[in-house]
């Protein structure tokens, strides 16, 4: 809008639609970034993400390469993608060093599948896109770095992508990459990184949540407590690195032996604690037997013999009544726990 003192007629550009569009699409990114910055649960951060653009771009797929886990370089399909035909028996991977990935990493800007391959030469990763066939590869980067890679699939008017939606979906990328560098520094410092397990302080902080949210939506949460039988004399017997190994396999062994909204922790050096949220005692009981089980069959490499662990457990409810803190309930999995190692090892007990 332009004005002088003597011309008091008022101008409107003929842009304004498109101001105003650009006006909403600004508020639109502010509701995004709230919602992209208000988890740092990367499950929950990527599904956000996905809907965020199917939504916007009223697209029918949308899937996400992500690099795996701390230290991996490659990119896979996350497990969370929509919509997308999967071929179960195809590792969907892209390499840090492939043409795909280099040329996104020098021109950071979305590309339809046909741009890149008129631009590059057919490697595995650009195999992988094909079969995928997406119309539009997304990047994604944070502090000037590629951290993932999203492919959206058909618009639901079958429109093309015009330059202004690309630009948009850049926005959100931009967005999406820094709540997902966000949620991996989160996950780091919150993991294990010899088990992969939650750290002890994690436990600490996620048993209060969870007893909240008990008590407020009036559902059942049990916990298991659990110590490695006579660890010191594995130890002892074939050094500290079998030692680690075996650490290392009960660890996987009880994070395949859970649901996805269990969570385990390393307690302690062979300790190892789960929080299992709508869980009554007795089911908690099965949970426990089967760990109790998988690590007595359980066999460890090792340089001179196959080694064989057992584990005690001791399994508790929390109970409103009794239960004014966490204390009293880790307390109380703890003393089960002790009844177990008491009563021989290799046991479950619950108090
Ligand atoms: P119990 O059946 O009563 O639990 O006997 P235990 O020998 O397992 O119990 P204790 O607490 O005496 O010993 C635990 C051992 O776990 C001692 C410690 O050296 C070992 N440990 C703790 N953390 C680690 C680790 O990160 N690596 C290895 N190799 N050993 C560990
Ligand atoms: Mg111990
Ligand atoms: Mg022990």
């Amino acid at each position: 809008m332009t004005q002088t003192d003597d011309d008091f007629t008022v101008q409107f550009p003929v842009e304004i639609e498109q101001y105003e569009r650009k006006i909403y699409d600004l508020k639109q990114l502010i509701e995004i970034s709230k919602g992209l910055n208000s988890t740092l649960e990367y499950n929950i951060l990527i599904d956000s993400i996905l809907l965020t653009c199917m939504g916007q771009m009223q697209l029918l797929m949308a899937g996400i390469f992500l690099k795996k886990g701390i230290g991996q370089d490659s990119y896979f399909l996350h497990r969370n993608y929509k919509g997308f035909e999967i071929d179960h028996s195809v590792e969907y991977e892209m390499e840090p060093d492939s043409e795909v990935v280099r040329h996104i990493e020098k021109n950071f800007k979305c590309y339809t599948l046909t741009e890149l391959v008129e631009k590059i030469e057919e490697d595995k990763s650009l195999i992988i896109l094909k079969m995928l066939d997406p119309c539009l590869i997304v990047p994604l980067m944070s502090k000037g770095i590629l951290n993932g890679i999203i492919i959206l699939g058909e618009r639901i008017n079958r429109k093309n992508f015009n330059e202004t939606e690309k630009e948009y979906l850049l926005d959100i990328a931009s967005l999406a990459g820094i709540a997902i560098h966000n949620a991996t520094l989160y996950e780091m410092a919150t993991t294990d990184m010899m088990t992969k397990l939650k750290i002890y302080h994690y436990f600490q902080t996620l048993i209060i949540e969870e007893i909240d949210r008990a008590i407020r939506l009036n559902r059942p949460l049990s916990i298991i407590m659990s110590d490695i039988d006579n660890f010191k004399i594995l130890n002892d017997t074939y050094g500290h690195q079998a030692g680690d190994i075996a650490l290392i396999n009960v660890a996987r062994v009880i994070r395949e032996s859970i649901r996805q909204i269990d969570v385990a922790s390393r307690y302690g050096g062979e300790e190892f604690a789960i929080i299992l949220p709508s869980t009554e005692i007795h089911e908690a009981l099965i949970v426990a037997e089967r760990i109790r089980e998988n690590i007595e069959k359980l066999t460890i490499p090792s340089d001179s013999n196959e080694l064989r662990v057992t584990i005690s457990i001791g399994v508790t409810q929390f109970d409103p009544e009794r239960d004014k803190t966490k204390n009293t309930l880790i307390d109380r999995a703890d003393k089960a726990l002790y009844i177990s190692k008491r009563n021989g090892r290799n046991l479950v007990s619950f108090l």
